[in-house]
Parts: C-alpha cells; structure tokens; sequence
C-alpha cells in the first residue's frame, strides 16, 4: 500500500463516525456504527418488510419520494412540454405520483371499489395509508403495495399500449399478482392472499 500515494503529503485517515474525541478509533463507535446502519426512515419497515417481490418495494420507496417518471418528472427533465404532462388517464391537470395513485378519478373509484377512501392520502405518507378496513390484519402494508403497483402498470397500459382504463382489468390484474405472491409471504400469512382475492372480487 505505501508504493500508492494518492498524494504529496502521507495519507491521512479518520474514522469519522467511530473516533475517539482525539480522534483514535473507538471500538464503542464501531460497534454501534455495525449495529445500526443510520437514521431508518419511517416507511423502512413498511417498504422492505413486506411480502412483496423486490421490485415491487422498489417501486414502492420510488414512489414514496415521487421518483417514478410520472409526467411531472418528465416536464421537470424537459422530456415533455407541459402541454403533454396531462394524466394519461383521466387527461384532467398535470400527472404526479399522488394524482396517479390517489387523486385521478379512476384511481380514487379503483380504492372505493374495495372499500377504502384515498381522501387525504399521499405517496409520501404511504406507509400511512391504512389499508385495513378492507383486509383487517391480511397484511395490510402489502395489499397497498400490491394495488400500488397495478395502479401503476394499468397506467403503463394506457400510455404505452392505448390499452383503456379499465377497473375490472386492474382489479383481475391484482388478483393474478395476489395468486403468485402467496407463496412469498409466511406460513401462517398466507390465508392472507384469500382475503385479499374477497375484497379485490368485489368489483
Ligand atoms: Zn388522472
């Protein structure tokens, strides 16, 4: 290692979150620092512990902060000019994540259809989103994501395929996903998936 300088003068190293106050290493630190990765975000358990496939969460942390490329994100990239960031669904006003998931009238029928109200949601609260007056304690946090994330297809279908809007599709497109998901969520969770495949009937 001393045949690599990086510089003219010797290297010189910090352990800034483990060090000592006279700056040698503290054990103390370094064990706390392997123990507790950093600040953990409030929809971190939300996100990663749940039983969705790996894109889906994500897609579901990109989607907490708004980084899908919702036409919003697309006019800021000048991808698009404002007059082509309308909702691809609804074509009422600029499309962001929260118009796409909770506020665009296809979106907002799609959640009353299985009992939930999307008043006063947003993806950057969505580990608040309480999905349970549909599916009770059936893994609630999933279920969102799962509708998340056919709300957000249904949507590629439409701007990508011309396919329309469609609330059985999207709702049958949730049931096929549910199918294949049971085998991801524990044991003595996956009666889940049936209450699931009740409420996503019910359109
Ligand atoms: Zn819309």
């Amino acid at each position: 290692m001393e045949d690599c300088l990086t510089g003219e003068v010797p290297d010189s190293r910090l352990a800034t979150l483990c060090a000592k106050p006279d700056g040698g290493f503290s054990a103390r630190g370094a064990y706390a620092l392997a123990t507790f990765g950093g600040v953990e975000a409030a929809s971190a358990s939300f996100l990663w512990s749940s039983g969705a496939p790996s894109r889906v969460k994500f897609f579901g942390w990109l989607l907490s902060m708004s980084r899908i490329h919702t036409r919003d994100v697309l006019l800021r990239k000048t991808i698009l000019t404002a007059a082509e960031a309308e909702c691809p669904c609804c074509e009422a006003g600029l499309e962001t994540a929260d118009h796409m998931i909770f506020g665009c009238p296809l979106a907002v029928q799609f959640w009353r259809c299985i009992g939930l109200s999307p008043g006063g949601a947003s993806v950057g609260s969505l580990h608040l989103f309480d999905a349970s007056p549909a599916v009770g304690v059936a893994s609630p946090a999933s279920f969102v994501l799962l509708c998340c994330w056919r709300l957000w297809k249904r949507r590629n279908a439409v701007v990508f395929r011309e396919d329309p809007w469609s609330l059985a599709a999207t709702l049958k497109a949730c049931r096929d996903d549910a199918v294949l998901w049971r085998a991801r969520l524990k044991e003595g969770d996956r009666s889940h998936i049936d209450v699931w495949l009740t409420v996503l009937r019910t359109g």
